[in-house]
């Protein structure tokens, strides 16, 4: 589904990805760890062109979209992506916010996107606020409409930066556990979190990263249980 060769990036003359190798595979979930600072964002955002590479390539469902006649809107439409920050529509309803996107970009008629709105807005136990405005939930609330709203554009993939860093402690767990039924739903997810917990019962694989490489990859229980490198070793001992 993604796979990046000796993908690099630079932001003028620093550069923050050196050389990252990284596959996933349909129906996987990988998390992806490392300090503050260490290129996990702008790893996430190179999947989609968010950030754009400047060596190395990136493939996508099928697609190389560091092919400079790419179009990436394609490769857009089918993933789907979640925020530490929501990104909510503020002026329209939850019903609206998961849409509007489905009736521009696939077409849909109303009655169709309203359909899978509800759908999705079910699966992350929300239909009930559809008619709601964003600004009357809570940021638990409005992050799984957020995850609904991508939901309801069938990504084949689901890109997730620190989706719970911005809420309160006592929302975290519920925007985990519709994360977390995603996964067993067989998507495909690639997810930056600082929640081990999460990442130990939910990945396939975890990614260890520092300053802009991939330093330690594996099973959870290998990376997060066993770490072999140091770095990973003082980075969990802060964190754990
Ligand atoms: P955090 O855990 O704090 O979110 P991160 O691992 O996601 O960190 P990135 O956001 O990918 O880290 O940033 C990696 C480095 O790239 C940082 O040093 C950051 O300052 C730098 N950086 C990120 N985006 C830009 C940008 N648009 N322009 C210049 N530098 C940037
Ligand atoms: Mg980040």
């Amino acid at each position: 589904v993604v796979e990046m060769v000796g993908l690099r990036k630079s932001f003028g003359d620093r550069e923050v990805l050196k050389g990252i190798d990284l596959t996933v595979t349909p129906g996987e979930v990988v998390c992806i760890i490392g300090p503050s600072g260490s290129g996990k964002s702008t790893l996430l955002r190179c999947v989609n062109q968010l950030e754009e590479a400047t060596g190395g390539t990136v493939t996508v469902l099928g697609t190389e979209i560091t092919d400079p006649d790419v179009d990436i809107d394609a490769v857009r439409q089918r993933v789907g992506m979640v925020f530490q920050q929501f990104n909510l529509f503020t002026h329209q309803t939850v019903l609206e916010n998961c849409t509007v996107a489905q009736r521009k970009v696939l077409r849909r008629s109303k009655a169709e996107a309203e359909e899978v709105a509800m759908r999705n807005l079910a699966h992350v136990g929300l239909a009930d606020r559809a008619p709601a405005h964003p600004s009357h939930l809570s940021g638990g609330q409005q992050q799984r409409v957020a995850i609904a709203r991508a939901l309801s554009m069938d990504p084949q993939l689901m890109l997730f930066d620190e989706p719970t860093s911005a809420l309160d402690p006592e929302l975290v767990g519920d925007v985990l556990s519709v994360m977390r039924a995603l996964a067993e739903r067989g998507m495909t997810m690639l997810v930056v979190t600082h929640e081990m917990a999460f990442a130990r019962e939910v990945a396939d694989r975890v990614v260890f990263m520092d300053d802009g490489q991939i330093v330690e990859q594996g099973a959870p229980a290998q990376v997060i249980g066993a770490p072999q490198h140091e770095r990973t070793q003082a980075f969990l001992e802060r964190v754990l």
